[in-house]
């Protein structure tokens, strides 16, 4: 037992800590989305999540487990709290995942661990026998800054950087709330290629051979990762930089997987294009921040906007849940469509070559990208009181 009072440890885009009762609050509410998918498809009795605690991942889970009735395992890579230190948001989000699980008695089960390496894959392939059979659905959404290889020391850091020429260009300054201009060199080749093998599509390829030896694929297996392209204004730093270089590799992964698949399973895989939102890894994006506010304010007023949630569960009901899902002319999923509408993109344009600190807080929603930041960490959740001591040490079982 540790009782403890959890005040934010917040600067910039760094959380140092996570308010457990916030963060079981956040899942509550994402369970409740979820169970609208209920009776929506047949299709998935077994499922793989890969980046499960949090963003996109912890909505691909709920999604299938309180949504399709799936059972699930997921891996993560989080930690769990110690004598001085609360857990991280990851930790507390299945912590109240398998809970719930459990009180509903569903199946979910947590491997934490790094995904890149040999023992994590193993240990999931011992999981999957003992207790799951072969999957259904392999979703893969690691948003990791760094990978060690598996078979050797090196260690690969993933950069944000763009490729060619410098990057100028606005940003907003989380620390103290300003629209700045920031200046990012260009990426050097190695870090171009060190993003690749972090981001890419190598390690997504691993995890499905990996299964398909282990016999672990039912017929008609399905695989999706998850990417970005947003807007021009963020090109420079995103699709046209390292990570754009990293999401290349990704999306062209699918197309050699379904070729695999199809061969071992009868399966196929897709890259899913979602939409920009509030999370630990999109925080750290230069640039980022300042379209998310512009784009969430415009999304909100014309009720379009989404969070993660809402975006798979209109993955699972509008695209997965065919027998051939709905692609673009690059055979890619677009549950990006609302946010890439043209007039909107237009609209965000405008409003960006304009935006000063001074007018950052009017004609965006800065208040609401920083409260959805906080909430990342279960912070500022209406309903939590941030006074009363609670007890910080949760495990996930
Ligand atoms: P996130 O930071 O919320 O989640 C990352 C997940 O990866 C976490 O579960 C974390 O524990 C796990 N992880 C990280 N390193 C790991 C390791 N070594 N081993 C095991 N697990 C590890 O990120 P997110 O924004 O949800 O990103 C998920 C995917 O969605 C990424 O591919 C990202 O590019 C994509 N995406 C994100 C956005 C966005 O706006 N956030 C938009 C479109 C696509």
């Amino acid at each position: 037992m540790a009782l403890q009072v959890v005040s934010p440890r917040i600067r910039g885009f760094i959380a140092t800590n996570a308010h457990p009762d916030g963060c079981a609050l956040n899942v509550r509410r994402q369970i409740e989305v979820a169970r609208g998918l209920r009776g929506s498809t047949q299709r998935y009795r077994n499922v793989l999540v890969i980046g499960s605690s949090t963003g996109y991942g912890l909505a691909s889970l709920l999604s299938a487990a309180f949504g399709l009735d799936a059972n699930v395992l997921g891996v993560c890579f989080e930690r769990e709290s110690t004598e001085d230190r609360t857990g991280s948001a990851g930790w507390y989000n299945l912590a109240e995942a398998h809970r719930v699980a459990r009180e509903e008695s569903r199946l979910v089960r947590t491997i934490n661990g790094d995904a890149f390496s040999h023992a994590v894959k193993q240990q999931a392939v011992d999981a999957l026998r003992a207790e799951f059979g072969p999957l259904d659905l392999v979703v893969y959404s690691l948003a990791a800054p760094r990978r060690q290889d598996a078979d050797s020391d090196t260690v690969w850091s993933s950069v944000l950087k763009p490729i060619g020429a410098p990057y100028t260009g606005k940003t907003i300054d989380l620390r103290n709330d300003a629209v700045v201009e920031t200046t990012i060199e260009p990426a050097t080749d190695d870090e171009i290629e060190a993003t690749v093998k972090v981001m890419g599509g190598e390690d997504w390829a691993a995890w499905l051979h990996t299964l398909a030896d282990a016999g672990l694929l039912a017929p008609g297996c399905r695989t999706v990762a998850y990417s970005y392209i947003g807007p021009e204004v963020t090109y420079p730093i995103y699709r046209s930089g390292t990570i754009g270089r990293a999401k290349e590799h990704l999306e062209a992964s699918a197309t050699a997987l379904t070729a695999m698949l199809k061969d071992r399973c009868q399966g196929a895989a897709w890259v899913s294009i979602n939409k920009a939102v509030v999370t630990q890894a999109s925080a750290a994006i230069p640039a980022v921040a300042l379209y998310m506010s512009i784009a969430f304010k415009l999304m909100k007023e014309r009720g379009t906007h989404e969070g993660t949630i809402e975006q798979i569960v209109r993955l699972l009901r509008e695209h997965l849940n065919l027998d051939v899902p709905l692609v673009d002319e690059e055979g890619r999923i677009r549950i990006d469509d609302w946010e890439m509408q043209p007039d909107l993109q237009a609209e965000i344009a405008a409003i960006w070559d304009t935006i000063t600190t001074d007018t950052l807080t009017e004609v965006s929603d800065y208040a609401g990208y920083k409260r959805d930041f906080e909430q990342l960490f279960g912070f500022s959740v209406p309903g939590i009181d941030y006074a009363a001591p609670t007890e910080v040490h949760r495990l996930i079982q």
